[in-house]
């Protein structure tokens, strides 16, 4: 599969987008393949002519698109008129009247890309986009370090666009987020070592095998598409920014792209705009971010992470710093919780709203109740959580914490027995809650 390393640049007009351009220096490459600054090693992010989309674009010119990210694609850089389009994105946002009243808030909404297509995460956000700038650029062989759903993704949205694809992992990952990589039938490397260990041999590939990197090498257009989540919540609470979004943080790049989402939208006028607070979740076991943020610092100390959030154990998180610097800007906090509080997190919003999340979302979900009971997001603020994956993925985190099904004989009486001892058992655990 080893191939040269493309150097075609996309020169369609409908591109929006302009250069690469790095976040620390400033300097600006050519959109090609790269993420790294040659003067200062700092990320790249893509810039835009915004001067050009506030004249162009419109709420309804938008309303008028596609029923996927692809409505936003002046937004994303891409130059293709046809971009790798699976149905991604215009995932619901639930008003959680239930489980706002169990946490004491008045206005929450629930993000959910639990339901995103076609891999059930927002990782397939990032990687319709991606992977459309990989076929811009020429790849025919697309890859990623992942901790789980970036390699659901990639060996889902490769197999629709016909690409080759071969994805490394870290060997322990849920049953479930191996399973639903190699359906895909990818090559699927199981990296004995942690996924900062995984990343750090991707960048030696990708160096030496001239493959597109979701992560690595395209990273600058991958992360991207998290403006998305960003963009649909504007346009699915009427055009209006809410008050404050809680969101998990791995590498910390989706926290990012959220803000970049709301700011570029007011830039270009297409909402009104006002401050909005930004939080961010993570898990005891894996929380670099979040010390960095408690104790005043502005740089990462690395982790070794230890939690049942595989999702989201990033050790070494590539937009720490970046994620740090917004939560303190926008008067925002970034939590931990425990695997214990995670597990309940997950449990709280399945009993409370009927969504099944992941380790990620119960994170999330876990933060958010500890922030409202600090008094850290008042009641009156209109909060919006993200939940970023699905929990089928992640089975084994909620085993044995959920009961059992009452096996019964298909009897009359059978049933009427074990109704009345799961009402005794009821009962039971009330009168626990209660002393
Ligand atoms: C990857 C992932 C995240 C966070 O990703 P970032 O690296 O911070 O952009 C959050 N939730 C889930 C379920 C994920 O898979
Ligand atoms: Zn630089």
């Amino acid at each position: 599969m080893t191939q040269a390393i493309p150097t075609s640049t996309s020169t369609s007009t409908a591109a929006t987008f302009t250069a690469l351009k790095c976040k620390e220096c400033g300097a600006e490459y050519e959109p090609k393949a790269m993420h790294v600054c040659e003067f200062c090693f700092g990320p790249l992010e893509v810039t835009y002519d915004y001067s050009a989309l506030a004249r162009t674009v419109t709420r309804r010119s938008i309303e008028a698109g596609p029923k996927s990210i692809w409505r936003y694609r002046s937004f994303l850089p891409v130059a293709s008129e046809t971009p790798i389009d699976v149905g991604t994105g215009m995932t619901p946002l639930l008003k959680a009247n239930r489980l706002a009243r169990r946490l004491g808030l008045k206005q929450l909404f629930i993000k959910n890309d639990a339901v995103n297509m076609p891999t059930l995460s927002f990782k397939d956000r990032v990687v319709s986009v991606a992977l459309t700038r990989a076929r811009e650029l020429g790849f025919t062989t697309v890859s990623c370090a992942s901790t789980g759903n970036l390699a659901n993704s990639t060996a889902a949205i490769a197999a629709h666009a016909g690409l080759d694809c071969c994805v490394f992992i870290p060997s322990d990952l849920e049953a479930g987020k191996i399973l639903g990589t190699l359906i895909y039938g990818p090559t699927v490397m199981a990296v004995q070592g942690n996924y900062d260990q995984v990343n750090r041999l991707c960048s030696e590939v990708a160096n030496t095998h001239g493959w597109g990197f979701v992560n690595i090498n395209l990273r600058p257009y991958y992360s991207e598409g998290s403006k998305t989540l960003g963009y649909e919540v504007i346009e699915q609470l009427g055009w209006q920014l809410p008050d404050h979004i809680v969101a998990p943080l791995a590498s910390g790049s989706l926290f990012t792209k959220i803000y970049k989402g709301f700011q570029e939208f007011t830039q270009v006028g297409l909402v009104e705009g006002k401050s909005v607070r930004f939080s961010g979740a993570q898990a005891d076991g894996c929380s670099p971010i979040a010390q960095a943020f408690k104790e005043g610092r502005d740089f990462i100390n690395p982790v070794k992470p230890s939690t049942i959030a595989k999702s989201i154990a990033i050790g070494n998180p590539a937009d720490g710093v970046y994620a740090v610097d917004i939560a303190r800007k926008t008067n925002g906090n970034i939590e931990s919780v425990t695997d214990q509080e995670i597990i309940d997190g997950i449990k709280l919003l399945a009993e409370t709203e009927g969504i099944f999340t992941e380790t990620a979302g119960g994170t999330t979900i876990a933060v958010l109740k500890k922030l409202v009971e600090a008094g850290k997001i008042d009641p009156d603020e209109t909060t919006v959580a993200y939940i970023t994956g699905n929990g089928l993925k992640t089975q084994e985190a909620v085993q044995g914490y959920i009961g059992e099904p009452l096996t019964i004989e298909p009897k009359l009486d059978s049933f009427e027995r074990a109704l009345e001892r799961s009402r005794t058992l009821d009962r039971l655990e009330w009168q626990q809650v209660l002393v």
